[in-house]
């Protein structure tokens, strides 16, 4: 008995990292109204922003992600360009927005579709970006579709692909450090130019997903070479001389980032003393 449960049980869900929209949800007060303006007058830019801003600060919000999917869905960086602000490739890219895209299993491209939003109306897709399996939300953008086959390539699944097409998330874009609630003090090691205040917030952002920098204090130092040692030795000498808290460094974490525009980067971000290491913050 219950085999085909256990089967069902050992599939893979292609949705683990989405956002799943509950069935009613409150508003944010205001929020609706200035993106719906800021989309009157072209500043698309802005008004994503204005979201991204929101999660920042709130955390994962059904009303802010709904506002996402109204924003980019079916937009790629650059199209609309007509308007006075166009949305950025950076802002389609920023971790924040993760939860609410769909990711081709296959070759990893991520758009934003806001089928889930309409879902129990009826509608037509015309020329959807991709198709996702009704089941278990495998997902693959049209260039990797096969031409006539339309069956889900999940083993033991059966599905189908085909529309709706929700969030899948981005699996592989999970933030830097998962393990910490709250950042004490980020250092951010750089190369090539200096990075600016819209740089460092991009930054933060990448490291610290989630989690609550607003007690954080940023240092930028350069290094020709971001090397870690040097990085370590900074965190050390801030403990030492008590401007962070005991033990800092044993709660640092380095990450290395390359902007091919920009220059490397080495974040080195320092958790609150009480994060608790091994529960994710939310
Ligand atoms: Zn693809
Ligand atoms: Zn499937």
């Amino acid at each position: 008995m219950l085999a085909s449960g256990g089967e069902r049980w050992l599939m893979a869900r292609h949705d683990a990292e989405a956002f799943h929209f509950p069935d009613r949800f409150d508003p944010i007060p205001g929020l609706y109204e200035r993106l719906q303006e800021l989309h009157r007058v072209g500043r698309e830019r802005s008004a994503l922003d204005l979201v991204v801003a929101t999660l920042r600060r709130d955390g994962r919000s059904a009303a802010a992600f709904e506002g996402v999917l109204l924003l980019c869905s079916g937009r790629t960086a650059g199209s609309g360009s007509g308007v006075a602000e166009p949305i950025t490739s950076e802002q389609l890219t920023n971790p924040y927005l993760a939860p609410v895209a769909t990711e081709c299993v296959s070759c990893q491209l991520h758009w934003f579709s806001s089928h889930i939003l309409t879902l129990g109306q009826r509608m037509a897709v015309s020329n959807p970006i991709g198709l996702q399996c009704q089941v278990c939300r495998y997902t693959l953008c049209r260039d990797c579709l096969a031409p006539n086959d339309r069956d889900c390539p999940e083993p033991g699944c059966g599905g189908t692909l085909g529309t709706p097409v929700l969030p899948t998330g981005r699996p592989r874009r999970q933030p830097a450090n998962r393990r910490v609630g709250d950042i004490e003090y980020v250092l951010v090691l750089w190369e090539g130019t200096e990075p600016d205040q819209a740089e460092v917030v991009g930054l933060l952002d990448l490291v610290c997903t989630w989690q609550d920098r607003s007690a954080a204090r940023v240092t930028l130092v350069e290094d020709p070479e971001v090397r870690k040692a040097v990085g370590e030795a900074l965190v050390h000498r801030e403990e030492r001389e008590g401007r962070v808290g005991l033990r800092a460094f044993e709660r640092t974490r380095a990450v290395l980032i390359s902007n091919p525009r920009t220059g490397k980067r080495r974040v080195l971000v320092v958790a609150g003393d009480r994060s608790e290491p091994g529960r994710p913050h939310s």
